[in-house]
C-alpha cells in the first residue's frame, strides 16, 4: 500500500513538474493532478485488464507483473494452480476408486434418490443384464422386473437381501439362470447402493451338501430298518439253532455293508482334505497289478461258481509316483466293478501300456451289460447307480467311481470311460509322463 502511495504521488509530482518547466510555475497543479489522473485511469485500465483475463481463461494469467495487481494475479495464479492439482488429485483417486469397484466381483449399482441408475459396475451390467453406459438414468424397477426385486426396492426395509432369478437378458449362453442375491443399503439421504452377489454355486453346493447328507441317511437307514427287523425277531420269535444261524449270518451282510459304506466315505473325505500324493514316491505297476488280479480272482469265485475268464497284461514296465494305497484302491475298484457287473463266464482283460505321448494307461475292459450313453457322464457322482439291485447284492456303495475319479485328479490323472450297451464297457485311468518313469533295475530284479 505505501509503494502505491508512492507511485501515486510521483506520478501526480511528476505531472507538476512537468507542467511547471513546459508552462511555467502557474501551470505546475494542472500538471500534477493530470499526473494524478493518469495514474488512476492506468491503474483502472490494468484492474479492467485482469479481471477480463479472469473471466475468460484464468489459466492466462500473466506471470508475476509489476504493483500490486500483478501480486494479485500472481496469488490468484497460485492458488488456482493449488486449486487444479487438488482436483486432479481427487479425480485420479476417484478413477482409482471407480477401477476398484469396477474389478469387485461382487456388483454394485448408485441410485439416486428417485431410484436412477447413476452408475453401476460391469458385474452388475453383467448380472442384470443392463448397459452401463445406455441406461444411465434409467429406473432400475423398470429393467429389473423380478417381483419380489421391484417389492423389495419399494419396501425400503432392507434389514435383509433378496434372491431372485437374474433376468433372461443376463443368462446369455448359460442354459440355466443364475440367482443373485442383492442388498441395498441407502446413504446420504435417499440414496441408495445395490449390492449384488451371484450365489448359483453356493445355492448348487448347498444342494449337492443336502442331497449327499440325504442319500447318506437312506444308504445307512436300509441296513439298520433291516438289522433292526431281524433283532426284534431273534428276541421274539422261538427259533431252531439252524434260523438263528442264518438270520446272524444276514445281519452279520447288513453290519458289513454300513462298514463299507462308512469306510468309503471315510476314504473321500481323506481325499478330500489330505495333501497331494507325494511325486516322488514310486510304486511298480507290476505290484499293484498283481495285487489286482489276486483281489480279482478271489472276488470271481466269491460271486460266481462259473468265474470269469480274466488276464492281465503289461506292455511297459513301469513305476508310477503317488500315494500307492490309493492307486491300489482306484485300480481294484475298476477291477472290482467289470467284476461284479459282468455275468459269470466274462472276459475281463487288465492292461497297462504306456501311450505314444508317453502317458500311461490302466484299463478294464468286460463284456458286461454296457452302460447306455445318457449314464457315462453321472456315474462318478457320488451315489449314483445304474443296476442298484446288483449294486447292493455285490457290496457296492454308490461311491467307488466318485473315489476312482477323486485318485486320478489328486495324480494329475483322468478316468476314461468307453461303453457300448450290450457290449461291455472299458474304464481306464490316464497318469500324466510327470508320474512315469521305466521300472529302475534294483526295483524290476525284487
Ligand atoms: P457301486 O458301488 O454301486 O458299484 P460305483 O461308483 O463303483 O458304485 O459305480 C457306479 C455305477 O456304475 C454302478 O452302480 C453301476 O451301475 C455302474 N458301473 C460301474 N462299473 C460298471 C461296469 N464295469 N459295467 C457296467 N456298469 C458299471
Amino acid at each position: 500500500m505505501p509503494f502505491r502511495i508512492a507511485t501515486f504521488l510521483l506520478a501526480s509530482l511528476l505531472g507538476g513538474a512537468c507542467a511547471a518547466a513546459i508552462l511555467g510555475w502557474h501551470f505546475a497543479w494542472l500538471g500534477a493532478w493530470l499526473g494524478a489522473v493518469v495514474w488512476l485511469l492506468l491503474d483502472a485500465w490494468r484492474a479492467r485488464r485482469l479481471l477480463e483475463v479472469l473471466r475468460v481463461d484464468a489459466a492466462g494469467l500473466p506471470s508475476r507483473g509489476p504493483g500490486v495487481w500483478g501480486e494479485l494475479a500472481e496469488r490468484i495464479r497460485k492458488l488456482l494452480r493449488a486449486r487444479e492439482l487438488q482436483t486432479r488429485q481427487a479425480e485420479e483417486r476417484l478413477q482409482e476408486f471407480l477401477a476398484a469397484i469396477q474389478a469387485s466381483p461382487n456388483g454394485v449399482v448408485l441410485l439416486d434418490e428417485q431410484g436412477r441408475i447413476e452408475w453401476c459396475n460391469q458385474t452388475a451390467a453383467g448380472q442384470f443384464g443392463i448397459d452401463a453406459e445406455r441406461d444411465l438414468l434409467q429406473h432400475l424397477a423398470n429393467l429389473v422386473r423380478d417381483p419380489a426385486f421391484v417389492a423389495y426396492l419399494a419396501s425400503w426395509n432392507y434389514s435383509r437381501d433378496v434372491v431372485i432369478d437374474a433376468p433372461s437378458q443376463a443368462r446369455g449362453h448359460r442354459s440355466h439362470s443364475a440367482r443373485l442375491s442383492v442388498q441395498v443399503h441407502p446413504y446420504a439421504g435417499n440414496r441408495r447402493m445395490l449390492l449384488t452377489r451371484d450365489i448359483t454355486s453356493l445355492e448348487q453346493a448347498e444342494a449337492m451338501r443336502r442331497d449327499f447328507v440325504a442319500n447318506v441317511s437312506h444308504e445307512i437307514r436300509t441296513p439298520l430298518t433291516v438289522l433292526a427287523g431281524f433283532v426284534e425277531t431273534l428276541q421274539n420269535l422261538p427259533l431252531d439253532a439252524q434260523e438263528r444261524s442264518r438270520y446272524l449270518t444276514l445281519m452279520g451282510q447288513q453290519s458289513h455293508r454300513m462298514e463299507t459304506l462308512v469306510n468309503d466315505l471315510l476314504t473321500l473325505s481323506r481325499l478330500e482334505g489330505s495333501v497331494a500324493p507325494p511325486p516322488h514316491r514310486w510304486t511298480r505297476i507290476r505290484a499293484l497289478m498283481a495285487q489286482c488280479e489276486d483281489e480279482g480272482r478271489g472276488l470271481s469265485n466269491r460271486l460266481s461258481a462259473q468265474g470269469h475268464r480274466l488276464s492281465f497284461s503289461m506292455e511297459a514296465d513301469s513305476e508310477i509316483a503317488g500315494a500307492p494305497t490309493e492307486l491300489q484302491s482306484a485300480m481294484s475298484n475298476l477291477v472290482s466293478n467289470a467284476i461284479r457287473y459282468t455275468p459269470g463266464g466274462g472276459d475281463i482283460e487288465v492292461t497297462w501300456r504306456l501311450l505314444p505321448d508317453g502317458r500311461g494307461e490302466f484299463a478294464v475292459q468286460d463284456s458286461g451289460p454296457g452302460i447306455a450313453a445318457e449314464h457315462i457322464p453321472r456315474l462318478t457322482e457320488r451315489f449314483y447307480r445304474i443296476d442298484r439291485s446288483r449294486s447292493r447284492e455285490t457290496g457296492g456303495t454308490g461311491l467307488g467311481l466318485a473315489i476312482v475319479k477323486h485318485i486320478a485328479q489328486r495324480h494329475g490323472g483322468e478316468l476314461r470311460i468307453v461303453s457300448t450297451v450290450g457290449k461291455g464297457s472299458r474304464f481306464a485311468l490316464v497318469f500324466p509322463v510327470t508320474r512315469l518313469r521305466q521300472a529302475s533295475a534294483v526295483s524290476a530284479v525284487a
